[in-house]
């Protein structure tokens, strides 16, 4: 049984205007300069909600530029002046949370490495308890929905009621194109389980490159995202931290021009009628799917008992492999991915073999 959870109401955000709301800034702060310069750029694009640049940044090995430190909280506060715009940092301990908050920072956001500890999280919690803030928090660095989800709540029990939920992928062992794989399926999950929660993507973070910003920042709109955080700097080429996944201002600008906005519901009556068709459509196919499942799995527990029988093994090599090498052909020849054609072939396998087990081992 899942504890329930107790997250709600979840307060509108005044940074919201409309969707996606847009946090934009470099990786890290590093000089005055370069914060101003972008701050500027950005703003004058009018299409920015908030600016975003860490200070503290949390970096894998030593040795590494880890970030300009309270003085940077000036230059943000700076920013804030000059440009009127609600300005963020990372934070990850109560000392950064007290600094932060001695200068107006707006919006706190707790990176990935902090959200996978729930004592970091209950002591950014208790530095919270009190005080009136917007607070955003990334998804672990490994893929489980729990811990995410407690982060959420410490934050909340602490009185914090403007809250959202950063998406920036999950880190993996394997080398794959994207430094964080996205897997799309947990954000969607949080959201079903916190229906309330704004969802934003970080398409920087994720992708770790900038080639793969539009795509990835494209999929979160098309699943109803709130908003996008993405790393903008004057000159990506000299930045000091996550340099490959940075874009000019204008290049952020011509990518947010990009971005195709579905409305998640029509009132065009036509429209939902035939949605309404096709949808029956896929019902009536997926009842279809798990009839033929439940006389595949009848057929195997007849297999099972006549192995029992005979004293036969349950696994058969050769036969497994000739189902696989038929069922890919059949599957192509009807436009399906080989890939997805074994995942769901051996799940079902993986079924009916639990289901001769079971039959061999009844006494
Ligand atoms: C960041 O936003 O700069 C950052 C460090 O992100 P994450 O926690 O997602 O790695
Ligand atoms: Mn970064």
């Amino acid at each position: 049984m899942e504890n329930k959870l107790d997250i709600s109401p979840i307060e509108k955000w005044d940074v919201y205007k409309q969707r996606p709301l847009l946090i934009a800034g470099p990786c890290s702060a590093e000089s005055e300069n370069q914060v101003m310069e972008t701050a500027r750029l950005l703003s004058e694009s009018g299409r920015v909600d908030v600016f975003r640049a860490g200070i503290w940044k949390p970096r894998t090995r030593p040795n590494s530029f880890e970030g300009v430190g309270s003085v940077g909280l000036g230059w943000l506060k700076q920013v804030k002046q000059e440009y009127g715009l609600p300005v963020s940092v990372e934070v990850a301990t109560e000392k950064h949370v007290y600094e932060a908050l001695k200068f107006g920072i707006d919006v706190l956001w707790i990176g990935a490495r902090t959200t996978v500890n729930p004592f970091a999280m209950q002591e950014i919690a208790d530095a919270l308890k009190g005080v009136d803030v917007m607070v955003l928090i990334k998804n672990p660095i490994n893929p489980e929905l729990d811990l995410w989800i407690g982060a959420i709540e410490r934050i909340y029990k602490a009185g914090i009621k403007r809250l959202g939920a950063i998406h920036r992928g999950f880190s993996t062992f394997e080398k794959t194109a994207y430094r964080n794989l996205p897997k799309w399926q947990i954000p969607i999950d949080l959201r079903q389980r916190i229906p309330e929660i704004p969802l934003i993507c970080d398409p920087s973070h994720m992708g770790g490159s900038k080639s793969f910003i539009l795509d990835l920042a494209q999929k979160s709109m098309d699943l109803n995202f709130d908003g996008l955080m993405i790393e903008s700097h004057v000159e990506p080429e000299n930045a000091l931290s996550d340099k490959k996944q940075q874009v000019k201002p204008y290049e952020l600008i011509e990518i947010l021009n990009k971005i195709i906005l579905r409305k998640p519901d029509s009132e065009d009556t036509g429209f939902i009628n035939t949605l309404e068709e096709l949808r029956n459509q896929i019902d009536m196919y997926d009842e279809q799917l798990f009839d033929i499942l439940e006389s595949r799995m009848l057929v195997a527990d007849t297999i099972g008992r006549y192995k029992k029988e005979h004293n036969i093994t349950i696994l058969q090599s050769s036969r497994w492999k000739e189902i696989v090498n038929k069922a890919v052909t059949m599957g192509m020849e009807r436009g399906l991915g080989s890939e997805f054609i074994t995942t769901i072939l051996e799940a079902i396998h993986q079924e009916s073999i639990s289901h001769q087990m079971k039959i061999m081992n009844e006494k």
